[in-house]
């Protein structure tokens, strides 16, 4: 079989062609792992000041170009300009806060009989990051600077089809400062170029999104070296409506829950529980927040859902939506060229429905009534799943309990809002291992060294 040498990048919204990338072959990702290994000991060794100053460049030249990013992931991707907006902040925002960490990362003294034990956060070497095409640069950001600012160097593995933002990021970031082989950015298909940082010696640690397929065969291959990795793959969340909550505002917050990114988004609260005594009006009130949800054109700031990102995409999606389908209700969508698919909004017969139980990826919601507190749990956690969720109530005591039952990594009472780039995110059960952002993303990207000094010496 012969391999692809270059991948031609196609905006969703209007199926033109934007560019023709390069795609990395084995030969291309190895000399990339050596690059990296050879720059590993002086960033290392840098001082922790020196390091933080580079990194708070890259979240400057970011801050710089952030317009002309949003603006290229518009185009690469369909999201909405001010959601792209927001994405390149958050790339800002990841850099300028692990920026922080160099001079913080300090080790402990544990007093032991008969000398001094001191522990030391040794970076790991070089990282592979992989990252989706889902969120491009937040994701980029979420591995590659936690990593950078713990002393590693970096590999980023774009998607095929969104690798414009991160090709820019890397510019940016050497010309910000960042010496040769630190971090590299490198485009390629999944089996070559990922699959060769996966399996590639010198590689030490890889920090992996996407799905939790492929999550599944790469850490099994880090296994055969105990390669340290890092997955966030799928989700299927919960998002819990009880009859005490304020049924308004969890209705017109409801469709911002599960079709943002155009549903493409692991979080997703794809699976609407809404108590039984209330399932009427909720659904009335849901039915014109779905509606009238503004889809089409990425490049109008009054754009709410882009198209999705290809149309293998948009075939897979639309499988969940036969002909037969117990669709609720539909929004809208532009005809003619792009990717597009309508917010759809799904009566299921029962949890066992594929619906609502696989991961669609798209914007489509199933909703189900439940009973009671226990029955709400007893459903939310029938997944194989365990990203996310949301609850809403009044009841205080009630939005703890179920905070607490729910198998999930991320949970938000009465809102949707779970990410911040300040707050640790990460999956239960298949959703992942281990946590990104905030304070414990510097444990990922470290191995603690122990070291007992004899005061007999
Ligand atoms: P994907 O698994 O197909 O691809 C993700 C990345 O892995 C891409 O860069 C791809 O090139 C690479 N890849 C593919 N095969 C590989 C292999 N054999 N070895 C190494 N790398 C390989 O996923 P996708 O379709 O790009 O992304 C969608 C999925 O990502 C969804 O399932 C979604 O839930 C998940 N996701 C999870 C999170 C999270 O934080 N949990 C965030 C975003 C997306």
């Amino acid at each position: 079989m012969t391999r692809e040498t270059s991948y031609t990048v196609i905006d969703p919204a209007t199926e033109e062609a934007i560019t023709t990338v390069p795609l990395a072959s084995e030969e291309e990702t190895d000399a990339a792992v050596a690059r990296a290994r050879a720059a590993f000991p002086a960033w290392r060794a840098m001082a922790p000041g020196d390091r933080a100053r580079l990194l708070r460049e890259v979240a400057a030249a970011i801050d710089a170009h952030a317009e002309e990013l949003a603006a290229l992931e518009v185009r690469n991707a369909g999201h909405p300009i001010g959601q792209a907006r927001w994405e390149a902040a958050n790339a800002r925002d990841v850099f300028s806060y692990f920026a922080a960490a160099p001079e913080r990362n300090t080790g402990r003294q544990i007093p032991v009989p008969g000398g001094w034990s001191v522990t030391f956060a040794e970076p790991l070497g070089v990282v592979g990051v992989i990252v989706p095409w889902n969120f491009p640069m937040p994701i980029l950001a979420w591995g590659a600077a936690p990593a950078l600012a713990a002393g590693n160097t970096v590999i980023v593995k774009p998607a095929e089809l969104t690798p414009l933002t991160a090709i820019r990021i890397g510019r940016l970031a050497a010309e910000a400062g960042l010496p040769e082989g630190v971090l590299q950015v490198l485009p390629g298909a999944g089996p070559v170029a990922g699959e060769r940082l996966v399996r590639h010696p010198g590689v030490d640690k890889i920090t992996f999104t996407g799905s939790t397929a492929v999550g599944k065969r790469i850490m099994a291959a880090c296994a055969d070296d105990v390669k340290r990795v890092t997955l966030e793959l799928g989700g299927k969340s919960a998002n819990i409506v009880f009859a005490d909550a304020d049924i308004e505002k969890a209705a017109a917050a409801a469709p911002g829950g599960v079709f943002d990114n155009a549903g493409q988004d692991c979080c997703a609260r794809s699976r609407l529980l809404v108590q039984r005594e209330v399932f009427d009006r909720f659904m009335e009130l849901l039915e014109p927040a779905v509606t009238g949800i503004a889809v089409g054109d990425p490049r109008d700031a009054a754009t709410e859902m882009g198209p999705l990102i290809s149309a293998a995409q948009r075939d897979r999606v639309a499988s969940y939506v036969p002909q037969d389908a117990p669709v609720a209700f539909r929004g809208t969508a532009p005809q003619g060229p792009g990717f597009w698919f309508p917010p759809t909004v799904l009566l299921p017969p029962g949890p066992d429905d594929r619906a609502f139980t696989e991961e669609i990826f798209g914007p489509v919601v199933c909703v189900l009534p439940f009973d009671d507190e226990a029955d709400a749990v007893r459903i939310a956690n029938t997944t194989e799943f365990g990203l996310a969720g949301s609850i809403w109530t009044r009841d205080v005591g009630r939005a703890l309990r179920v905070s607490r039952a729910v198998t999930a990594g991320n949970l938000s009472v009465n809102s949707h809002s779970a990410v911040r780039y300040w707050t640790p995110f990460g999956g239960f059960k298949q959703s992942g291992i281990g946590r990104e952002l905030g304070p414990d993303a510097l444990d990922a990207f470290t191995d603690t060294k122990t070291v007992f000094v004899s005061d007999d010496t």
